[in-house]
């Protein structure tokens, strides 16, 4: 049995979250650079420039790349030969988010839902655990905004919907979208298992490189014919119109109940932020 200290988790949390939000991955940098060469909008062509130079300022500067730090979401994969030794694993994390996000001067977005009195310090962070073989714990760190999250959706569809309802479902939630999940987009699809299922294979869905289609050429086909008809849409960069309105559609599915066909949309926007940490 391996011995991880539980301050080690907390560290590498408090790293992830500032990194996470001062720099953009490779990933999306190459993507903003591969539309910039094939948008034909001037004013769509004008916010991707923007969002580089954004990208680069932030990075140079030292200061979050957009004021919507978001919800801290943090994936792990604890290895099953992994003891945590001198403290709560789940504490740990907390513990990394309230001092990344104070020391890196991330906003504080996290509030009580009724009262809407602000927890202060961006806590508590939503926790993903899966049990995993070996003795490593991998963790994984989404700064997910608000505006993107607020247009995502889960819908139960008819089992006879089928593969052209999903991608009809996802591109006119998409649509509806409009402006309002920061575009060029990021969509993470979940298909299958149960409604709660649904939704967080469509965030895990978001981890994946962009660039990088689904290992299952039909789930491959299908990321490509959803991205083609949502850059149909004509809403671009920033909502002000052109052709880069997403930058990737990643799906990833679960066999489900045979009365059902749970399908959920998970919207990212340009500030996609990502960080992972091997321990
Ligand atoms: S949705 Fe994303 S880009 Fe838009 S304000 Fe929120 S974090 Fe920033």
């Amino acid at each position: 049995m391996r011995e991880i200290e539980s301050g080690e988790i907390t560290e590498a949390v408090r790293k992830m979250s500032i990194e996470a939000a001062y720099k953009l991955g490779h990933d999306v940098m190459e993507a903003f650079e591969k539309n910039l060469k094939t948008e034909t909008s001037p004013t769509g062509r004008e916010v991707l420039k923007q969002l580089v130079e954004n990208a680069r300022i932030a990075e140079e500067g030292l200061f979050p790349m957009c004021q919507d730090t978001g919800f801290a979401v943090i994936f792990v994969e604890l290895g099953q030969d992994v003891h945590v030794t001198g403290g709560d694993l789940n504490q740990a994390i907390h513990e990394g988010v309230r001092q990344g996000y104070s020391e890196g001067f991330l906003r504080k977005s996290v509030c009580d839902p009724f009262t809407r009195e602000n927890t202060c310090d961006n806590t508590p962070a939503i926790i993903h655990i899966n049990i995993v073989p070996g003795d490593r714990i991998k963790l994984t760190l989404a700064g997910k905004g608000g505006g993107s999250e607020n247009m995502s959706r889960v819908m139960m569809l008819k089992p006879s919907d089928g593969k052209e309802g999903i991608i009809d479902y996802v591109v006119q939630r998409v649509s509806e979208s409009g402006p309002n999940p920061c575009p060029p987009t990021i969509i993470g699809v979940g298909i299958g298992g149960t409604f709660e299922k649904a939704a967080l294979l469509a965030k895990e869905a978001l981890l994946r490189t962009l660039g990088e289609p689904s290992t299952d050429p039909e789930l491959a086909a299908m990321e490509e014919e959803i991205l083609e008809r949502i850059n149909r849409l004509g809403i671009g960069p920033g909502g002000l119109g052109g052709k880069t309105t997403s930058m990737a559609v990643h799906v990833k599915l679960h066999p489900c109940h045979i009365a059902s066909l749970p399908v959920a949309v998970n919207i990212n926007c340009h500030a996609h932020r990502h960080k992972d940490i091997l321990l």
